[in-house]
């Protein structure tokens, strides 16, 4: 996809993950209504809709901290963001070890998705549950790879006892 011009486009969210690490970052970024200005927010709670905080604004294919940031340069999602608008404004491609996923929206219950494997398949991690049942990968309609992600999703919702019981 032309993630350049998505990022660009006025209202993007995606995730970055770096698949070496299996680190990822979710990002926001909302042009300003005249002006070319980007401010960019990154995703650090639980709901995909709402819990973005504000780390920066990108103006003249400059990527800054403002007064209203609320990180610092050492901070994780600016050093991200900086690295990436560096390369939105070149010639250059990510690199293979990251992967760009726009959000996606869960087809059972519409929730918006952020996590790379939720994307992947379709489902958030409660409705694959009830979507597919305990194993996924039977029912042969998606990637082995990507029903070993959903796995884990289960597994960590579990954990969070948040999986409905189907008794
Ligand atoms: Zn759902």
């Amino acid at each position: 996809m032309d993630w350049k011009t998505f990022v660009k486009a006025g209202r993007a969210k995606f995730t970055l993950e770096n698949v070496s690490t299996g680190n990822r970052l979710t990002f926001r970024v909302n042009k300003h209504a005249d002006k070319d200005l980007w401010f960019v927010s990154v995703l650090n709670g639980p709901d995909n809709e709402n819990s973005f905080m504000y780390i920066g604004t990108t103006f003249d294919k400059e990527f800054k901290l403002t007064k209203k940031s609320r990180v610092g340069v050492t901070s994780q999602s600016y050093l991200t963001f900086k690295w990436l608008n560096d390369i939105l404004n070149s010639d250059e491609d990510l690199p293979n070890t990251v992967r760009f996923y726009h959000a996606g929206r869960c087809g059972r219950c519409g929730r918006e998705l952020t996590v790379p494997a939720s994307i992947e398949c379709g489902f958030g991690p409660e409705c694959v549950g009830l979507v597919y049942g305990d194993n996924p990968h039977l029912a042969g309609h998606i990637p082995l790879e990507t029903s070993k992600k959903i796995g884990k999703i289960l597994k960590t919702a579990n954990e969070l006892n948040c999986l409905q019981n189907s008794d």
